[in-house]
């Protein structure tokens, strides 16, 4: 199985191949024809398994395929700041040959007003910490309306951090006809 057989976008394939992979791992070769069918997945995976892209690429495949407005259109919310910057650059990666793709981390431990000016400049895809988007929504500062695509990634260690009361609140603010990914 090759990347260029999952039907992603040329543009993503591209992405992949100038990172330097030619075929899926395990997670991705399951997911990524899932995830571009547009269900719904709760995926078991662990860390070094290639998860980031088996979620980024289907997500970046719907931002190529179709034509970028201003407002985020793919939310990620991760349990760490650390790990949000890990996929917030996953996406920078291959999302390298999308025109105008924006990527913007919303993490705590970080200046609010500097992701404030980001977020007025417009988004495609929000990599967030629950806590810190939820202090951006509640200012009024950020608008999910128009989010297509929400992964939870390293779901159940968001549970285990107490996370479950932001994350509701988060969701509440996000269409309801939506593509939910979930990995643990
Ligand atoms: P992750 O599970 O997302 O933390 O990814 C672990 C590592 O696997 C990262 O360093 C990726 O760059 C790498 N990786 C992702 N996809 C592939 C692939 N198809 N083949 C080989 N390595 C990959």
């Amino acid at each position: 199985m090759a990347f260029a057989n999952l039907g992603l976008h040329s543009q993503v394939v591209k992405a992949v191949a100038a990172a330097g992979y030619t075929s899926p791992t395990p997670v991705q070769a399951q997911a990524i024809p899932a995830a571009l069918a547009c269900g719904d997945l709760l995926v078991s995976s662990h860390t070094g398994s290639g998860k980031t892209a088996a979620f980024m690429l289907p997500c970046l495949h719907r931002l190529a395929e179709s034509a970028a407005g201003n407002s985020p259109r793919v939310l990620v919310l991760t349990p760490t700041r650390e790990l949000a910057l890990q996929v917030a650059k996953t996406a920078e990666t291959y999302g390298r040959f999308l025109k105008h793709l924006r990527t913007v981390c919303i993490v705590g431990g970080a200046p609010f007003f500097r992701q404030q000016q980001l977020l007025k400049q417009g988004a495609d895809v929000i990599v967030a910490t629950p806590g810190r988007l939820l202090d951006h929504l509640e200012r009024g500062r950020i608008d999910l309306s128009r989010i297509e695509t929400l992964v939870l990634d390293e779901a159940d260690r968001m549970l285990d951090m107490g996370f479950i009361d932001d994350i509701e609140l988060i969701v509440a603010r996000i269409p309801s006809a939506r593509q939910t990914l979930l990995f643990s």
